[in-house]
């Protein structure tokens, strides 16, 4: 897949203004990964925490790459944002921010760090780079797309808007930087009912996630139009009578779902919310068993800190995502690659979607 980044930002990018970030920051010597004694016992405390969801066989490989990537991000002034859905080994271990998409970028924006490394699909590595324009944002590998993100383009949007005149555009915040620079304002799973009835019109266009848009549609009186292509190709695979199974096999579960999932599966659910409500869900309630009905590794990080709730977890992974590894994350750091950059004439407008957001939630 080629990401939208590159399909619709860089082609119509002026060069560079400034050298690149390996020129800006310089390039360092790859670390040493042994995995020797010394570095066994160092690590030691940091496996007591992760070893129920990361088995001891693979703990000797992570372990020098985690040591190497936290020490020269110190070394650099660089923060790692990760998002919920990245593996334990990420999240637990090298991540200084973790969170949904928008609170990463909110963190970063906050931070003092002038290199931003973004542990999650490309997207959100726009969307950091957009709140933080003069830090050096880097993906550890800008293939890792969205089927959400890839199912509408710049001019999908200007075709929606011809074809529905005067109605405002929302957009889930899973898409890319020329996407947003042609809606109204932006949107996440959390905010998103919030954000339609905002606008104060009787119509609304939200893309490009139909169930989302048909979700939000359930909640409010104001008519959300969806974009019809648009869906994730993790989250439509749940299915209402899936989740039925699994009640009936774990008596007393709860299950709570994603909204990126079908209406069905959220009617099925005794919750729904984005990754960060799902994750206070858990905190607040204490279920004795739970199901999140959502990608794979976010019930891993979870289970981490909730080790008196017992996770049961249908496994449907996100590709994409699972791209980001710690062997890019510390090609990352030692070759300052690779740079997010967005054209100025989309930044500006996608900026101003994505603010507007933040406005309204203060
Ligand atoms: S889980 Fe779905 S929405 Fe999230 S990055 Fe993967 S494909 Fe995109």
């Amino acid at each position: 897949m080629t990401n939208s980044f590159q399909t619709q930002v860089t082609p119509g990018a002026s060069p560079a203004p400034r050298p690149d970030a390996a020129a800006r920051h310089g390039v360092v010597g790859m670390p040493q990964l042994d995995y020797t004694a010394g570095l066994a016992k160092e690590m030691e405390p940091l496996y007591e925490r992760v070893k129920t969801v990361i088995p001891p066989v693979e703990w000797p490989f992570f372990a020098p790459y985690i040591k190497a990537i936290n020490t020269l991000k110190k070394q650099r002034g660089a923060v790692i944002l990760a998002h919920n859905y990245m593996t334990p080994e990420i999240f637990h271990c090298v991540a200084d921010f973790k969170g949904d998409s928008l609170q990463l970028a909110r963190e970063a924006a906050r931070s003092d760090a002038d290199i931003i490394v973004q542990a999650g699909v490309h997207f959100m590595a726009e969307t950091a780079k957009l709140l933080n324009p003069d830090k050096t944002v880097l993906i550890p590998d800008s293939n890792a797309g969205c089927s959400l993100a890839e199912s509408i383009t710049a001019q999908d949007v200007r075709d929606l808007r011809r074809k529905y005149p005067g109605v405002p555009v929302v957009t889930y915040v899973n898409t890319s930087a020329g996407v947003k620079a042609e809606c109204d304002i932006c949107c996440t799973s959390s905010n998103a009912v919030q954000v339609v009835e905002s606008l104060g019109a009787p119509r609304v266009l939200l893309v490009p996630d139909r169930f989302l848009a048909a979700n939000v549609n359930n909640q409010t009186n104001v008519e959300v139009i969806p974009y019809e292509p648009g869906r994730c190709e993790v989250h439509e695979q749940f299915t209402a009578g899936e989740l039925d199974d699994y009640r009936e096999m774990h008596p007393g579960l709860k299950i709570i779902a994603h909204p990126e999932c079908t209406p069905e599966v959220l009617k099925a659910a005794d919750f729904a919310g984005s990754t960060s409500g799902m994750i206070n869900w858990v905190q607040d309630n204490r279920p004795e068993k739970v199901m999140m009905v959502t990608e794979c590794s976010m019930s891993d990080n979870v289970a981490v800190e909730n080790p008196d709730v017992e996770f049961i977890r249908p496994c449907n992974l996100c590709p994409y995502m699972k791209m980001i590894s710690l062997k890019n994350i510390l090609d990352s750091l030692v070759y300052m690659k690779e740079e997010v950059t967005i054209d100025p004439a989309v930044a500006a407008p996608a900026r101003e979607a994505v603010e507007r957001m933040i406005r309204l939630n203060g």
